[in-house]
């Protein structure tokens, strides 16, 4: 029985709880006074700064107060992130996960994997949807190993959501013709999305960021990340990044979001899992591998090539039996060459393979 899972019963009023917590905090935070407000307002990164506000970056690595050459630099990564995000409404989960791994906020502190993707893969092992209003997905992760809490609360909007449910509503019931549901589902999780989690580094590091690239769910963070992000980098937290995966790729929550649709397509917009339901999910369920598309591609490539000289041996082997002449030996070397260039591998590689699929073809 997983222990982090805890009870499905009242999740939404525990997000709830720490998302108002957090609102009320940064409500706080912004009316302080002056001398004590830290504060760096969107107005003031706008041009509008005030050097006599004594406040403090680590730009450059090291906490410093703020220079006016600083905000000239801030501007800068906000444009440099927007163009990152394209500037469009909403982000889709493949792009999350490639952003997290191609411009990443690395983790500064020695002993620490280098970055939120690397974390997510090694400490965020699970992330289940609990449950769905519409186009507003909740799931439930574990958190990691030195957290205050057991487990994280991840809220995602699906922004096609009324797309989907408008199309299987018009998709006719009898088997030919039009989508099924489940092609839907899968079309659905593809699309655009934003996203919130109710974890500090969301809060500090990357609320910000998802502000200005159009994909926060939640409460909008205008305050500048001058000390924890001042680059502005990264693009989600370790449950977002184990989230985003499970939404594209895993079965589990296709099955969730088609009879998600099913429900709505039924006018009722809500589905919550019961307690025995998500523990199953979370029992049954092996974690899907966080795969950037350049991972992909490259094992979508070896699939390819394997099939491919599995087709040549095949061929080959059809082929009515020769006499074996003396220059067969280096005949078949050279053959092996250039099978070999076509798909990247050694002379030798392509060797065991048709020795290995010899080998099958007889038995
Ligand atoms: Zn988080």
């Amino acid at each position: 029985m997983a222990d982090w899972l805890g009870r499905v019963r009242g999740h939404v009023g525990e997000a709830k709880g720490r998302f108002d917590t957090d609102r009320r905090e940064r409500e706080a935070a912004g009316k302080a006074p002056a001398d004590k407000n830290i504060i760096l307002t969107e107005r003031e990164v706008r041009g509008e700064w005030d050097a006599s506000r004594v406040l403090f970056t680590t730009l450059g690595g090291q906490a410093r107060p703020i220079t006016a050459e600083d905000m000239a630099t801030f501007r800068h990564n906000m444009r440099q992130a927007e163009s990152r995000f394209k500037g469009g409404k909403g982000i889709t989960a493949r792009q999350v996960i490639d952003l997290a791994s191609g411009t990443p906020l690395r983790y500064v502190s020695p002993g620490q994997p280098a970055s939120d993707i690397d974390k997510a893969r090694r400490e965020i092992t699970m992330g289940v949807p609990v449950s769905a209003i519409n186009g507003t997905i909740r799931f439930i992760t574990n958190a990691g190993p030195d957290s205050k809490v057991r487990r994280h609360h991840v809220v995602v909007n699906l922004h096609e959501f009324e797309t989907a449910a408008a199309q299987l509503a018009a998709t006719p019931n009898d088997g030919k013709g039009g989508k099924t549901p489940k092609q839907i589902a899968n079309w659905l999780r593809k699309q655009k999305l934003s996203f919130d989690c109710d974890c500090e580094r969301h809060r500090y590091f990357f609320r910000y960021v998802a502000t200005i690239g159009g994909f926060a769910a939640g409460r909008k963070e205008t305050g500048y990340p001058k000390i924890r992000n001042p680059e502005l980098m990264g693009v989600a937290c370790k449950h977002v990044l184990r989230v985003m995966s499970e939404l594209e790729s895993s079965n589990a929550v296709l099955a969730f979001l088609e009879k998600h649709l099913a429900s709505v397509s039924e006018y009722k917009a809500r589905t919550q899992l019961a307690q025995m339901e998500a523990e199953e999910a979370v029992q049954q369920k092996t974690p899907t591998r966080i795969k950037t598309s350049e991972q992909r591609a490259a094992e979508a490539r070896k699939v390819r090539e394997k099939a491919a000289i599995a087709r040549a041996a095949k061929e080959a082997a059809t082929k009515p039996p020769k006499k074996i002449a003396p220059a067969s030996r280096r005949a078949s070397k050279t053959a092996a060459e250039t099978l070999g260039k076509q798909f990247g591998l050694s002379p030798e590689q392509v060797m065991a393979i048709l020795a290995a699929q010899a080998k099958t073809s007889k038995g």
